[in-house]
């Protein structure tokens, strides 16, 4: 019999009691400058009697701004005998990386969202990913992980949710989708799904809802609105905050196939023909990539392999090939 390895983090919130806590998920990480270190993930507990667990996390990736931002806020101001059930925020999960403002950690290099199911023998990363698998999901009934488009990609604000094989689970967790009210809601299609904590959160049967509101390594005054109106709407929606949600009309948007990824296949300077939030039809120039290396080259044309919505371009000016260029994502309501 294999015995079961224990993860090193301890939480210094006691998950069962009422009322608000703010601790830490403290994990263990000799290094030079600490012998006998830890990695301190800050973790608010809002708990208030029986009813449902919502797990809501920002930071996965650390250059990306709103979810931090709107969950640290959130955790900061809610009252607890406002809610109904326990909530659990975890606005920086990937700490390390959030705080060097980098995608990865600094620490291994780790990408958390690519590190699932993780490991509790493994590196930084794939530890807090295990105690996430293990520890806090099993714990959620709803989860959301507040994303952007970090330093190299730029998002129309959208909520997502995946096509799964429960259509019950689908259900709920476009209803979760919605009720966020972005001004976008994508059926998204992952092209790397392995290792994703969507993937283990849904994988366990729980109501997931992701987002991408932006991008670029920063924030807007417009995009953190939509991160906080969103949280909180998501807790009305589950009945667990008074209150009416704040709704607005959202765009409808799928992405049915792989066609609806442009990627480069040259290095070079971008120059994006249309912009986020336009609408292309199939074979419709989207981007050229020039040659910064001499003059007098023609440079490499991108279109659009079908018809719909500019949703994510590459952010940066200069691309390499095997970036992702742009999504293009049909419109369905
Ligand atoms: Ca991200």
């Amino acid at each position: 019999m294999t015995e079961t390895l224990r993860n090193p983090i301890s939480p210094t919130v006691d998950f069962e009691r009422d009322g608000v806590q703010h601790g830490f998920l403290r994990l263990p990480y000799s290094r030079d400058d600490s012998a006998w270190g830890a990695v301190m993930i800050p973790i608010s507990v809002v708990k208030n009697g029986a009813g449902p667990t919502a797990l809501f996390t920002g930071g996965n990736h650390g250059d990306e701004y709103e979810g931090p931002l709107a969950l640290s806020k959130l955790a900061g101001s809610l009252d607890p005998t406002a809610i109904r059930g326990r909530l659990i925020i975890v606005p920086f999960m990937n700490a390390p990386a959030v705080w060097a403002g980098t995608r990865t950690s600094p620490i291994d290099r780790g990408n958390l969202n690519r590190s699932f199911p993780g490991r509790p023998d493994g590196t930084v990363t794939q530890k807090i990913a295990d105690y996430f698998q293990r520890t806090l999901l099993p714990m959620a009934d709803l989860v959301l992980d507040i994303h952007s488009g970090g330093k190299t990609l730029d998002f129309l604000p959208f909520a997502a949710c995946h096509l799964l094989p429960d259509p019950a689970q689908q259900a709920r967790c476009e209803a979760g989708m919605r009720a966020f009210a972005a001004p976008y809601c994508m059926r998204m299609l992952e092209q790397d799904a392995q290792g994703l904590y969507d993937t283990a959160a849904e994988a366990l049967g729980k109501v997931f809802v992701t987002t991408e509101l932006g991008g670029g390594g920063t924030l807007s005054a417009r995009s953190l609105a939509i991160a906080e109106r969103g949280v909180r709407n998501l807790l009305i929606h589950f009945d667990m905050l008074e209150g009416e949600p704040q709704r607005g009309e959202s765009v409808m948007l799928d992405m049915p196939d792989d066609g609806c990824y442009l990627c480069s296949e040259s290095d070079g300077l971008l120059e994006m023909c249309r912009d986020l939030g336009e609408t292309v039809q199939a074979g419709e120039l989207v981007a050229r990539v020039h040659d910064a290396r001499r003059t007098g080259v023609a440079p490499v044309e991108y279109r659009a392999r079908r018809a719909g919505l500019i949703s994510a371009r590459h952010f940066p000016g200069r691309v390499q090939s095997g970036d992702t260029l742009a999504v293009i994502a049909e419109v369905v309501g």
